[in-house]
């Protein structure tokens, strides 16, 4: 049996910070604290193996990073962020899935805009070249993909709305770059707002950091569950339940 590899992306790093808090803290400090608790927790889950994008403070461009995860043979990635609004009083978890057709609504644009620029940061400019590959590799990716995203990101909203507010009541779409592998099932979840300080507060909190990790995982768990993967622990205990779920191998 193979295990499920979840890769897990830490938003933003290294001379991209990510948006900045009320009270001054740095995203991607935040986003590498969650995806390490979320790695930790995703390691002690029998049938399941995190990978992280990166463990350190370093910037990694938007596309090495879908990349990185398909070269490790991921199962899942998911991209941890924190959101930032112009109203202090914006809150919630968010869960987004690619847009195929962009953005769907303004505020998803302009987040959209913000996540994307991150490339820029970088010095390279990759973004030329890449929408043009990137619309290659979309057109030729299968509706399975973008379904099983669709899926397991209802799954993760689902776990983060047992542990409190979000944002939307459903998942949003927006043409995120790190979203646009053609055949990994890819999320991005916004964990909470940064510029909220309330929020702010929370998401330095190592309690509440493991909690939302709980919530992501739950929601994954959930979908494996559902949809096992063949030749995985989660295919071999929908067997033994007498493919009670209705997946598994033949
Ligand atoms: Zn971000």
């Amino acid at each position: 049996m193979r295990p499920l590899v979840i890769a897990i992306d830490a938003g933003h790093g290294g001379q991209d910070p990510g948006a900045r808090g009320a009270n001054g803290s740095r995203e991607k400090n935040i986003t590498l604290q969650i995806a390490r608790e979320l790695a930790r927790q995703v390691n002690a889950t029998p049938g399941l193996k995190a990978y992280l994008t990166r463990d350190t403070d370093v910037f990694i461009p938007l596309t090495r990073r879908y990349q990185l995860a398909r070269e490790h043979k991921a199962d899942l990635f998911v991209s941890i962020h924190a959101d930032s609004f112009t109203s202090p009083e914006a809150s919630g978890s968010s869960v987004f899935v690619l847009s195929q057709r962009g953005a769907s609504s303004q505020a998803a644009r302009w987040l959209a805009k913000q996540e994307n620029e991150a490339d820029l940061v970088g010095g390279v400019r990759l973004q030329d070249k890449d929408d043009t590959l990137a619309s290659v590799l979309l057109d030729l990716s299968q509706s399975a993909t973008q379904k099983a995203s669709e899926s397991m990101a209802d799954q993760v909203l689902g776990g983060l709305k047992r542990l409190g507010k979000t944002h939307k009541n459903h998942i949003e779409r927006a043409n995120f770059v790190v979203l646009r592998s053609p055949d990994v099932p890819s999320m991005l979840v916004e964990t909470a707002f940064i510029s909220n300080p309330a929020e702010e507060r929370k998401l330095n909190d190592p309690g509440h950091q493991s909690q939302l990790a709980r919530a992501i995982l739950d929601g994954v768990t959930s979908y494996f569950t559902r949809q096992p993967p063949p030749g995985t622990l989660y295919a071999a205990r929908a067997d033994a339940a007498g493919g009670a779920y209705g997946g598994g191998s033949p």
